[in-house]
């Protein structure tokens, strides 16, 4: 059996319960070493054979789970953050499944909550956006052309945008081409939830020097819109004393 752990976005207590524990009776562990908090090897059993993913092709990956799954081992195949953002694990899938290998995901926290939190943040707020578009700009791997950064930006919306910390400059020029105002507000994450974890306040217009002042270089999240200076939005409804719900009379409504 093998399994499909999220790490959690860096501190290693923000694994899911469920993953400590299969990462606790895993045979083998196959963690993406770039980005995986080396201390969630502490959850594992000494005898655990752990390979690090950074260094192996797909078909290495595979070969490894074959010779577990010959030994009759469980393995755990460690993502960061939850393996269904960037994760790559698709193809890992179908290889799975080409050869009857049974899998199960477990999920983890994505970096996208992990820098939220780091923020303080809250994505939607009432009046200002109430939609997060997770993209990236197209580097070395490609982006469909309908979804470039600047078909997204035109909603205004808040984004979330992953692996393109090397590419600010053109991911300013992007959004703004979109729709975004240069002093829209923006901010950048570096290693949300690490000890050394970093963060930045700053616009669209201003990506480049914030990180380069910062010297963040790489394993960051940029976040974009106005929910980030958070000064202009509406109460919730839900908590709003005149509004009735499903669990609470508001005030507002005849008795
Ligand atoms: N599955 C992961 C994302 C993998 S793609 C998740 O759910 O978070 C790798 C990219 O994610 C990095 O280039 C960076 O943009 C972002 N990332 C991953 N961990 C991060 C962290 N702790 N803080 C900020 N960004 C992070």
């Amino acid at each position: 059996m093998v399994h499909m752990v999220g790490a959690g976005p860096g501190a290693p207590d923000l694994i899911t319960m469920r993953g400590k524990e299969l990462l606790s009776k895993a045979d083998v562990i196959i963690y993406a070493g770039s980005l995986v908090n080396p201390q969630l090897l502490d959850y594992k059993k000494e005898e655990c054979l752990v390979y690090d993913s950074a260094r192996m092709t797909l078909e290495e990956v595979i070969s490894v789970i074959e010779k577990a799954e010959s030994e009759q081992k469980m393995t755990v195949r460690l993502h960061t953050g939850d393996p269904s953002l960037y994760g790559a694990i698709r193809e890992q899938m179908d290889q799975l499944e080409a050869r009857g290998i049974s899998y199960e995901v477990c999920p983890g926290v994505s970096s996208l909550s992990g820098a939220a939190s780091a923020l303080k943040m809250e994505y939607t707020l009432p009046d200002v956006s109430q939609s997060v578009v997770i993209t990236r700009m197209a580097g070395r791997t490609p982006v469909p052309e309908k979804e470039s950064i600047a078909s997204f930006a035109s909603h205004g919306a808040t984004m979330v945008i992953f692996l393109s910390t090397g590419m600010l400059k053109a991911l300013s020029e992007e959004l703004v081409k979109g729709g975004y105002l240069p002093e829209t507000p923006a901010a950048i994450v570096y290693k949300a939830t690490w000890e050394e974890e970093k963060t930045v306040i700053c616009t669209v217009g201003t990506l480049k020097e914030s990180a380069e002042k910062n010297n963040i270089k790489k394993t960051a999240l940029i976040i974009v819109g106005n929910a980030v200076s958070q000064n202009a939005y509406q109460r919730s409804k839900l908590y709003d004393p005149d509004f009735t719900t499903e669990y609470r009379k508001g005030t507002g409504e005849p008795s």
